[in-house]
């Protein structure tokens, strides 16, 4: 089997078989993972699910009740925060209130007494890398959120720490700045070639943002894989649930290429379906396809229009299907080129198909 590789060549940080258990709580189990040199690596999950406190472990904020960290061929697991090799910011920017950003940014670098214009030249290069030059002699609470956010960043990667851990950095900060700052951060950590770790409970900033995704529920890993992956070929029905939208429908499997939802036979990619008796057919509403004309498509239904909602670049379809399954709701996504020129309204019915290639199958009815 191919080893994924993610960004870079070798694995860089290891976690094997961490766990971590607050009194008789589990709030991490097993947790075996290694993340490449370079990688940009997100942690994802609802909350609760744990990613906090693996990148605590990570970090050695948190000792992990059983298993091993390793950063760069060392075992850290019993090493105090200090002397791991790494910058860290966390959600609420966490900046030092009587201290310049000037000052602020300076401090991990005084903390090496290295000498004073070599720090001063250091400061002055990260703030124009964040480009906050302007705002050195100011202190935290003259600036903006994002701006804050900028500076803590900047104070992070100062003294070139091999790892930079990002603990829901964005998510104190408005949509706009957020958006801005999820691009800023990606070309940073891009530019620097640092191995970044970054917490979210955000689907969109890890999807965006990260090589690959750590797909978390319930102290354990759902799934690792690269942002395409992880949406395309979801290895569970909480994965699949969790990232963008999905349809559910009950179906069975009898082992063969061909599904059945209610009376609906689907065409399915065999490797689909190694289940057999009840399953559940998932399928993305944006992969529906409209019917239009004379054109036979494969794997078409019957479906009544229930509900429209105009979504600026698509219409978000409620349709419901007597064909598929008793009461199946099903979402769909039309561009709009297709709506406009079918006429498509609610209370019509249409007919709509799902490719053979975007149909995923869990066992059992979810
Ligand atoms: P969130 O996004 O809400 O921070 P998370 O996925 O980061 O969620 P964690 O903070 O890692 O979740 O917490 C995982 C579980 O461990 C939670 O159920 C939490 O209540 C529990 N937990 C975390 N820290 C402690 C602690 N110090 N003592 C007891 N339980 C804790």
């Amino acid at each position: 089997t191919r080893v994924e590789t993610g960004n870079g060549q070798k694995p860089y940080l290891t976690t094997s078989n961490l766990t971590k258990q607050f009194g008789s709580f589990t709030a991490l189990s097993d947790i075996s993972l290694e993340i490449y040199e370079g990688e940009f690596v997100c942690f994802l999950g609802p909350s609760g699910c744990g990613k906090t406190t693996l990148l605590r472990a990570i970090a050695g904020l948190d000792i992990q009740t059983f298993g091993t960290v390793t950063q760069a061929g060392n075992d850290v697991s019993s090493l105090p925060p200090s002397e791991r090799d790494f910058g860290i910011v966390f959600q609420s920017y966490a900046l030092f209130p009587n201290l310049t950003i000037h000052k602020n940014i300076a401090f991990g670098l005084e903390n090496r007494k290295l000498p004073k214009a070599d720090i001063n030249n250091r400061v002055n290069e990260l703030l124009e890398l964040v480009g906050l030059t302007s705002q050195a002699d100011k202190y935290p609470a003259q600036l903006s959120g994002g701006q804050q956010q900028r500076i803590a960043l900047a104070r992070a990667i100062a003294t070139n720490p091999g790892l930079l851990l990002l603990d829901e950095p964005l998510s104190a900060l408005d949509a706009k700045v957020r958006a801005h700052l999820r691009h800023e951060i990606k070309e940073l950590q891009r530019t620097l070639g640092v191995t970044t770790v970054m917490v979210t409970h955000d689907q969109e900033e890890a999807l965006t943002m990260a090589d690959r995704i750590v797909v978390m529920n319930d102290g354990v890993i759902e799934q690792v894989g690269t942002p395409l992956e992880i949406y395309r070929n979801p290895a569970s029905a909480f994965v699949a649930d969790f990232i963008g939208t999905m349809n559910f429908v009950p179906g069975q499997a009898n082992g063969g290429d061909i599904l059945k939802m209610g009376n609906v036979e689907l065409k399915c990619d065999a490797e689909n379906i190694t289940e057999r008796g009840n399953i559940t057919v998932a399928f993305r509403p944006e992969n529906l396809l409209v019917q239009e004309g004379d054109d036979k498509l494969p794997n078409a239904f019957e479906a009544e229009v229930k509900y429209m909602e105009f979504m600026g670049a698509f219409f978000r379809v409620d349709l419901l299907s007597k064909q598929t399954n008793s009461e199946a709701h099903i979402k769909g996504d039309f561009s709009i080129n297709m709506v406009r020129r079918t006429g498509v309204k609610v209370g019509d019915t249409i007919t709509v198909s799902i490719p053979q290639d975007r149909l995923t199958v869990f066992p059992g009815v979810n």
